[in-house]
């Protein structure tokens, strides 16, 4: 195959084939980026390997084309972007401009059974296709004279992306021994390529699952991530099941498998209905964020499954335990703390909410409360909620969907009259002790509970017009009186610059 024209079209082939001559280097572009090319995918950087310092290679590019190279020294590698808008299919439309292009020197890595380090030395380009990951990976293409836009496939990966198959180049064993996170690597590139993993290569995973466990927290996690963000995650998990990897990566999930029967009564199968909930969400849903609340949203059913002989199988509770369970999931993933688990937590603990008020005969209380705890994320719960609905009967399914579309449209209409959507309560605790003199106390809360409750129960309007009176009423049933008009301690608190709105419902 000759990917000369290609190169071409690229002015960054051409200063990297011409710097390399100058220096008598040999370069070659390598690995996923001569995958993609071929599966005319998408593909954001370009990996450069070559007989010499890839460090010195880099910087002479980076003379040429007047850009900054970042080189680390550790590894032995050097990166620069350039930032020309390429025309290729080969691009995706939503990331920045320019490639990130990195640089190193071929490498040989022998690894030894007593240590995890390989010894690095510097090796041929076939050394260095040796001891990459998979035979789709270990493509390379010439950019020297004498062969130039050459494809060098030592391990024939052109027919594996045919056949759509992940194999290790050398013997799988070898190859995840070496390194047991392409083990977690193959079954990620198999979902987000859609492609089955050879026989052999994944019997050696199935038998080397236990090695992962070297492999640090961060690496498992990133390749996870990948396999959620995939067109079907579903399949990907499949295959982490069926290896046996996910017993150790992902215990909570495992633990959603199999049915129980008791008086002829059984419950569906967890694991598979929120692989079918994942699905489901993935099809409407990049983001990586509700998907784990997909994959979380009924983490706790095991803990709270019950039977009782009247009802059959309950549940009860589970969306609550379940979100009280996210953050030490996230925490053992090494997945961040911050707001990105304090909306998976939220999705989970408000994912059957919606369903109840299909349910009920509803009140616009009951949507209102729902509008307030959802907030911004009221969108995104709804999405999570309309996957969840999993039957395999289609006109129940189809029941449930409109049932969920009429919920919607008053949650809408009811969010444009009350505007209640990111609600702050008009009186905030410290116009309460303003008016009435008061030092933080039980009172101070009493009052502020039953505005709030009234605003939401729809009886006041979330006003300081409307919810002032309200205030002073529930004072003087405390028999409190106020030491000062509210419109003055409303204006003394904003000279004094305070937050006049708080957020503790
Ligand atoms: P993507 O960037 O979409 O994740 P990729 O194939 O480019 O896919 P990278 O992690 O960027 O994956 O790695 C680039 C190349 O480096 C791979 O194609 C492969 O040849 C090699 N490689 C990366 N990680 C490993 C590994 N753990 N073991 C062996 N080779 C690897
Ligand atoms: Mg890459």
């Amino acid at each position: 195959m000759d990917f000369a024209d290609f190169l071409h079209t690229h002015p960054i082939f051409d200063v990297i084939a011409r710097q390399a001559a100058a220096r008598s280097v040999r370069a070659y572009v390598i690995g996923g980026f001569v995958r993609d090319l071929m599966l005319k995918r998408p593909s954001k950087d370009i990996d450069i390997v070559c007989l010499g310092s890839g460090i010195e290679l880099a910087e002479a590019v980076g003379r040429e084309l007047k850009v900054p190279v970042t080189v680390f020294k550790n590894f032995g590698t050097a990166m620069l972007r350039t930032d020309w808008e390429p025309d290729s299919t080969a691009i995706d439309a939503n990331r920045a401009p320019g490639w990130e292009v990195e640089f190193v020197g071929a490498r040989k890595e022998s690894y030894r059974a007593e240590s995890r380090k390989p010894i690095v030395e510097d090796g041929t380009l076939e050394d260095d296709q040796n001891r990459r990951d998979f035979t789709i990976n270990a493509m390379g293409i010439s950019l020297n004279a004498e062969d130039f836009g050459q494809l060098i496939d030592p391990f024939d990966g052109q027919n594996d992306l045919r056949r759509k198959t992940i194999r290790t180049p050398l013997s799988p064993v070898l190859t995840f021994s070496d390194d047991p996170l392409r083990m977690m690597r193959a079954i990620r590139f198999a979902a987000q390529l859609g492609f089955d993993i050879e026989p052999d290569t994944f019997e050696a995973i199935a038998a080397m699952k236990d090695r992962l466990q070297i492999v640090s927290r961060e690496r498992i996690t990133d390749e996870l991530n990948k396999i959620i963000l995939s067109r079907q995650p579903s399949y990907g998990f499949k295959l982490l099941y069926h290896a046996g990897l996910l017993d150790f990566i992902f215990p909570e999930l495992l633990a959603l498998k199999g049915v129980e029967t008791i008086e002829g009564k059984g419950h569906k199968d967890n694991f598979y209905h929120t692989l079918q909930v994942l699905d489901n969400v993935a099809e409407r849903s990049d983001d990586l964020w509700l998907r784990w609340a997909a994959l979380l949203h009924d983490i706790a059913k095991p803990a709270t499954k019950r039977f009782d002989p009247k009802v059959g199988w309950t549940f009860h509770g589970h969306e609550d335990l379940g979100s009280r369970q996210v953050p030490g999931i996230f925490r053992q993933m090494k997945l961040p703390l911050n707001e990105k688990m304090r909306f998976v937590r939220k999705l989970v603990r408000l994912h059957l909410r919606p369903i109840a008020l299909v349910k009920e005969q509803i009140t616009d209380s009951a949507l209102r409360r729902l509008l307030i705890e959802a907030g911004d994320d009221l969108e995104a719960l709804m999405t999570l909620c309309r996957a969840d609905i999993t039957s395999k009967n289609y006109d129940r399914v189809k029941k449930h969907l409109a049932n969920f579309d009429k919920v919607e449209r008053k949650l809408k209409e009811l969010d444009e009259r009350d505007k209640l959507r990111n609600f702050q309560p008009v009186i905030t605790g410290e116009l309460i002790m303003e008016t009435f003199g008061l030092k933080p106390s039980k009172e101070v809360g009493h009052i502020k509970t039953a505005v709030r409750e009234a605003i939401l129960e729809g009886t006041v309007a979330n006003s300081f017009e409307a919810a002032i009176p309200y205030m002073i009423e529930e004072g003087r049933k405390l028999g409190l009186v106020p030491v000062k008009d509210p419109a003055l301690a409303l204006e003394s608190l904003s000279q004094r610059g305070q937050d006049t709105s708080d957020s503790n419902l």
